[in-house]
């Protein structure tokens, strides 16, 4: 198979923009060579019109949240109420109608220019419980929908065992709507995760903890001594809302992360979720160990969840990645400069990441987040994962190149995605998608199926 060669406009390597970038990509989808300078398209390359970047990762998803789009933005309620409308549609899927959503859903990470997503999965069951004579049915599914969409997974199997804290080793047993997250026990878990073999190169697959709600404090460390076996990324969604803080203080007499901590979850291989409810001490633990948060920016806003101590977690030691989580928009440049804006509305001051930190955010510290410390940079030997973002968009035109990152996270949208390119291979061209005919129609048409 010949080297396909790419001619950047326009690309951002090692934190500044350089100018006509020719790309090679080879067989096995890695980057064989990077040249810069390259005043025209090298015979035969592709060009890349617009600002160059590496592939986007969206570090935390849930794919059958977007067909929750705009039917929860009726009426009002809580995080608590939403979650009543999110296990209706959760009660509804197969492995057949998740399969059709989830490829429609990564289409659209595509198309906004996301390379690889870390899918937190918890939907392991049939509806009532029983196991599918495929035990890993529905995190197949995930797998397949990622490759026909083009871009890479990190399934991160999570536990989900009980629907409180409860008393004793079990907790308090999952409820009717949760029956098909669980296995029972943490050993069962890891027995599920265990047989689920892939080989796929777009695959990983990691563990999670869905919370210390979900998991009783004596099995948590069976998760993650599961994780450190396997050399697998570990995610827990962690103090998200205060009423999980304030439960759990009420059964262990400590907060989510002193239980995590003193439980083995913590560690350069953990990724705790959200992170916005935490005390000093927390900070502490969090950024000691090297445990690094994801920030979902538009999630946290649209469920009313507050706003996390982003800017002390980094001074702490924690690297900070970023994901659309309930998919109210799929965005990531919108995520990255949403954690910007959100700490000067609660500073008053201006400033707190450069675009470059931000663009490293949402691209090396999110596939790290995701197993995949290779990725997320432009340079020889690293995955030919990149995204090219318009600056020429009635949103982008105008701005200097030289500014183009700062155009990218401060003004451009999804919308001004151009290409995507994964393992070397062009996915989106000129804003429509390789592999996926018609996204939209295939997001309405998977949505649709999932109605009363
Ligand atoms: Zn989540």
């Amino acid at each position: 198979m010949p080297l396909t060669t790419y001619w950047a406009e326009y690309a951002w390597t090692g934190g500044t923009v350089e100018q006509g970038v020719a790309i090679t990509a080879t067989a096995d989808g890695r980057i064989g060579r990077l040249t810069a300078g390259v005043t025209a398209p090298p015979p035969g390359a592709t060009v890349l019109r617009g600002l160059t970047v590496p592939g986007l990762a969206n570090a935390h998803s849930h794919a059958f949240h977007r067909a929750l789009r705009g039917t929860v933005q009726v009426g009002s309620g809580t995080f608590w109420t939403w979650r009543e409308e999110m296990y209706r549609v959760a009660a509804r899927l197969t492995p057949d109608s998740y399969h059709a959503l989830a490829r429609a859903v990564y289409a659209e990470m595509a198309l906004a220019g996301i390379t690889a997503v870390g899918e937190f999965h918890y939907l392991h069951h049939a509806p009532d419980g029983s196991r599918y004579d495929q035990p890993n049915a529905m995190g197949e599914a995930l797998v397949q929908a990622a490759a026909d969409a083009g871009i890479n997974i990190t399934l991160l199997d999570a536990a989900y065992l009980a629907s409180g804290f409860g008393r004793g080793r079990a907790g308090e047993p999952p409820n009717d709507r949760q029956a098909r997250f669980s296995d029972g026990t943490a050993e069962a878990w890891a027995e599920r995760v265990s047989a689920f073999k892939t080989s796929a190169p777009h695959a990983r697959i990691g563990a999670a903890v869905h919370s210390v709600r979900a998991v009783p404090a004596s099995q948590l460390r069976t998760v993650a001594e599961w994780a450190r076996q396997h050399s697998a990324p570990l995610h827990v969604h962690l103090s998200e809302q205060t009423a999980e803080n304030e439960a759990c203080r009420r059964a262990h007499g400590c907060t989510p992360t002193r239980l995590l901590a003193d439980h083995g979850v913590l560690g350069p291989g953990t990724t705790a979720v959200h992170a916005t409810h935490l005390i000093s001490d927390d900070i502490r633990l969090l950024g000691g160990s090297g445990t690094g948060v994801c920030m979902c920016p538009t999630t946290e806003r649209d469920l009313a969840d507050g706003i996390g101590p982003a800017t002390r977690l980094q001074a702490a030691g924690t690297p900070l990645s970023l994901g659309s989580d309930s998919h109210a928009v799929i965005d990531l440049l919108e995520e990255a400069r949403a954690m910007e804006l959100n700490e000067r509305l609660s500073s008053h001051t201006r400033g707190h990441w450069s675009a470059a930190q931000l663009l490293r955010a949402a691209t090396a510290d999110g596939h790290a987040a995701l197993g995949r410390p290779e990725a997320g940079t432009l340079a020889p030997d690293a995955p030919a994962d990149f995204t090219t973002i318009a600056l020429d968009s009635v949103r982008t035109a105008g701005v200097p190149p030289r500014l183009g990152a700062e155009a990218a996270v401060f003004a451009a949208t999804a919308a001004d995605v151009r290409h995507t390119v994964v393992a070397g291979r062009q996915i989106v061209r000129d804003g429509a998608h390789t592999l996926v005919d018609d996204v939209p129609a295939a997001l309405a048409e998977a949505i649709a199926a999932l109605r009363d």
